[in-house]
């Protein structure tokens, strides 16, 4: 048996959160890290709030962010099926060995009055817990249930025990079983409970590491007692650290983005989203921010994860995505910029690739995300171009005109390379108008891009011509 077998177990009933991407990346970066195996294993037996299209969209995002599995749904593998919707045949045969081994038994109680006794044990500031009603009803009394046309549901015995276990991240765990109460294993309705089917298959696929959050840590507690009712030598378990808002709550969809594919949309790129992830709550060998997916792989220690929350910080991922963005090759970037490109309006095909590419590679170190291209490429295109009122404000000030003038003065007569022309003229208008700094540029940019920030102006000049740039320097001399 292989030393290292990890898996990601999620449900799909949402979008892939940023958490949960986190839990599958340290499962990946610790496989890769050991040459493991990397597992993706679909939990869908709660039907009613499962659904094919969160499955669809969540292989969509791992694929995205580059966390390839090698096994589960869509591979081989012989530890199969991945999908817990088509393993009920293997739950079906594990609950009969725990009730011939008079672990489990049947349990009538329905909803509502599940629920009064919680209530009732919460009036009389008690633990809520199953009290145990169905543990020793006899023959007749469960054949009556039955015959009221009650479904039962399957409950593990809980016996007065210490749960202990040592946690690779949260180092020695201790639970009493007293403070729990026989839980549910098999729902009314045929269903494996989560605490069962998870460990008959992390058994069965021979799981080595479980690599999850925090939250679960109580159901480590429940899901120990089952590994000892059946026999089975638990894996290894870490829990790490949630990832919380600012506020210190659990991060949901209150603070903003939570989800991959939320990223995806406003642009961030995968690898950018990677690293964030791949460092938040663990830090790295020499505090360095910016990894690579090999170098946090080969850097990559459960051991190093922080047991306290991490905070995500929405700023510090796009500032991240904005390096990553400016290392991107250019004819690489204009790629992933086209989606972008074709939702902010711009028609590709009537876009000259080579002109886009010295575009691009100009307002490249400008971006946070790739969303945000429309809104700074808009300078170049004579359709889009237009003045802010910042721009307008700087266009309104004394002296204003006449930079503009006397630039467009020079522009006029000049010939030759544009970046030298842009040079000869600023050193003109700075004579003819008197001016320099930014009573200097500020006109001529605010004329020419129509905006007061933008890319380095003599490269917008070269991008742009002469002819445009006189264009619209045309309105601003009186
Ligand atoms: N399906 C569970 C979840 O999404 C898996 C938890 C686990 O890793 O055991 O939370």
């Amino acid at each position: 048996m292989e030393k290292y077998r990890v898996r990601f177990a999620p449900s799909p009933t949402g979008e892939l959160h940023v958490g949960n991407a986190r839990t599958a990346l340290f499962n990946w970066m610790f496989a890769r890290h050991h040459g493991g195996s990397f597992i993706l294993r679909i939990e869908d037996t709660d039907e009613s709030r499962s659904d094919l299209s969160y499955q669809i969209s969540l292989f969509n995002d791992l694929n995205w962010l580059g966390l390839d599995w090698d096994e589960g749904p869509q591979k081989k593998g012989s530890y199969g099926p991945y999908k817990q919707s088509e393993r009920l045949e293997i739950y079906k045969n594990h609950l009969q060995k725990l009730i011939d081994a008079n672990l489990v038994y049947p349990c009538y109680c329905t909803e509502e009055e599940l629920e009064e006794e919680r209530q009732a044990l919460i009036l009389g500031k008690r633990m809520p817990r199953y009290m145990g009603k169905c543990r020793n009803l006899t023959a007749d009394e469960r054949k009556k249930c039955e015959e009221e046309g009650r479904k039962p549901s399957f409950r593990f015995k809980v016996h007065p025990q210490t749960i202990e276990f040592e946690d690779l991240i949260r180092g020695e765990m201790k639970f009493e079983g007293e403070s729990i109460g026989d839980f549910i294993i098999v729902r009314s309705n045929g269903m494996p409970a989560y605490n069962f089917a998870v460990v008959i298959d992390d058994h069965l696929m021979g799981i080595t590491h479980v690599i999850r959050g925090e939250d679960h840590l109580s159901n480590t507690a429940l899901q120990m007692m089952l590994y000892r009712a059946f026999g089975f030598a638990p894996p290894t378990f870490a829990h790490h650290c949630l990832i919380l808002g600012k506020d210190r709550a659990k991060l949901s969809k209150r603070h903003g983005s939570v989800s991959a594919g939320e990223f995806r949309k406003q642009g961030i790129l995968p690898e950018a989203l990677i690293n964030y992830l791949g460092l938040l709550g663990s830090s790295f060998t020499d505090g360095r921010e910016v990894l690579s997916r090999d170098e946090m792989i080969t850097g990559f220690a459960l051991e190093r994860a922080s047991k306290s929350g991490a905070i995500f910080d929405e700023e510090k991922l796009h500032w991240l995505n904005a390096i990553y963005i400016r290392n991107c090759k250019t004819e690489d970037l204009v790629e992933r910029l086209k989606p972008f490109l074709e939702q902010a309006g711009y028609i590709i095909d009537n876009i000259d690739a080579k002109w886009l590419s010295e575009v691009i590679e100009l307002v490249k170190t400008e971006l946070t995300s790739l969303a945000e291209i429309g809104s700074h490429i808009d300078i170049f295109f004579d359709d889009k171009y237009e003045i802010t009122a910042e721009a307008k404000q700087i266009l309104e000030k004394e002296n204003a005109a006449q930079v503009v003038k006397a630039f467009s003065e020079y522009l006029k007569t000049a010939a030759g390379n544009p970046q030298e022309i842009y040079l000869a003229a600023i050193k003109y208008t700075k004579e003819k108008a008197g001016t320099k700094g930014k009573e200097l540029f500020m006109p001529i940019r605010a004329a020419i891009t129509g905006k007061v920030h933008g890319p380095e102006l003599d490269k917008v000049f070269a991008v742009l011509g002469k002819d445009v740039a006189l264009r619209r320097l045309k309105p601003f001399i009186s």
